[in-house]
């Protein structure tokens, strides 16, 4: 088990498979996007092996991420090769969507339980503005793809940005009537590369719910109010799914956090919107031991930060959201 100096265990692990991605959104990427050569990412046997490694150390839940998972090549092997390793429990992935119509089948074979799929709006004129580079319709069937090959209960991420989407989030929080499926409004976080509109156009978890309820009805509290991860989820009146609210920004959630993050370039980071980073892959591929690699893990989880410092005025520049997994 890994605990860090405040008494959280830390057991879930966000492995960025890659900081390739064929869409282009706003909030996360330029367009005009240089990315890491090739030699310098974790090559397939090399995640499998970080797998194991932390795997051994209580690290039971992995979710599968980017940049955009399912452009990985091997991503099939790479799924059943996590979900065979021992001692872990559920693999996930948080993918856009675009590739999954020809992916879920496989993946849900391949051991991969549930899938977190990005979708901001369902106007198409719109979800084309913010990808830069998407069809809806793609993202549609790709999501309609992963219920029918059960990465269930689907999960569908909408980022709110202001004069972008946040009239869309009614239209969204709607598909819960007669979908069982969670959706969920995320507060645009800042990162380096396109940190002014990430600043100026955050539209809070707050104004979200109150143009929600004006719409579709009172949100009633899912569990007590509890924490699902990292949303507060509600349901409106006689739905067949629930809506979640992830406010980073105005309301943090980091006193339940129990992850760390893995970046394409096999780097540990402890908190998504901090800059310290621990490099694993480079210790691996020089020869050192496992034991050498477990306390370079333990040390980093047990220095994990309290939370974040965006209160403070504090912006993780040193990477885009693309580079470290969302
Ligand atoms: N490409 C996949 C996707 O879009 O789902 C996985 C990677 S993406 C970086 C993971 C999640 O982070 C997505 O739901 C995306 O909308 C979200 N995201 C990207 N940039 C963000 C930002 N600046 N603030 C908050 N969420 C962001
Ligand atoms: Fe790609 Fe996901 Fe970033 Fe959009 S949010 S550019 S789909 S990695």
């Amino acid at each position: 088990m890994a605990f860090d100096r405040f008494g959280r265990k830390i057991h879930y692990l966000r492995i960025s498979l890659t900081d390739h991605c064929n869409l282009r959104c706003i909030y996360c990427m330029p367009e005009e996007m240089t990315f890491r050569p090739p030699a310098e990412m974790m090559q397939d046997d090399e995640v499998l092996m970080l797998t194991r490694l932390f795997a051994g150390l209580g690290f039971d839940k992995i979710r599968l991420t980017g940049g955009e998972p399912t452009t990985r090549l091997h991503i099939v092997d790479i799924v059943q090769g996590i979900a065979n390793t021992p001692d872990i429990q559920s693999v996930s992935m948080t993918t856009n969507g675009v590739l999954l119509s020809k992916l879920a089948k496989r993946l849900a074979a391949a051991g991969l339980e549930r899938v977190n799929i990005s979708i901001d709006t369902l106007d198409p004129a719109k979800f084309k503005r913010l990808t830069r580079w998407g069809d809806i319709e793609d993202v549609w069937e790709g999501i309609l793809a992963a219920e029918q090959a059960g990465l269930t209960p689907v999960k569908l991420n909408a980022v709110v940005v202001r004069g972008y989407n946040e009239e869309d989030v009614v239209d969204l929080a709607r598909l819960t009537r007669e979908h069982p499926w969670q959706v969920r409004f995320i507060e645009m976080m800042p990162f380096g590369g396109t940190t002014e509109l990430q600043i100026g156009q955050m539209v809070t978890a707050q104004e979200t719910m109150g143009r929600i309820e004006q719409s579709l009805g009172l949100l009633t509290p899912v569990g007590g109010g509890e924490l699902d991860g990292e949303a507060r989820v509600y349901h409106i009146p006689d739905a067949l799914g629930d809506i979640g609210f992830i406010s980073s920004v105005s309301a943090p959630f980091c006193a339940n956090c129990t992850r760390a993050r893995l970046t394409p370039d096999g780097i540990l980071r402890m908190c998504l919107l901090r800059e310290h980073e621990i490099d694993l892959l480079t210790p691996l591929r020089t020869g050192a031991s496992l034991e050498d690699l477990r306390k370079l893990v333990l040390e980093a989880v047990w220095n994990k930060p309290w939370g974040h410092g965006l209160a403070g005025g504090e912006i993780p520049l040193n990477r885009m959201m693309s580079e470290i997994g969302g």
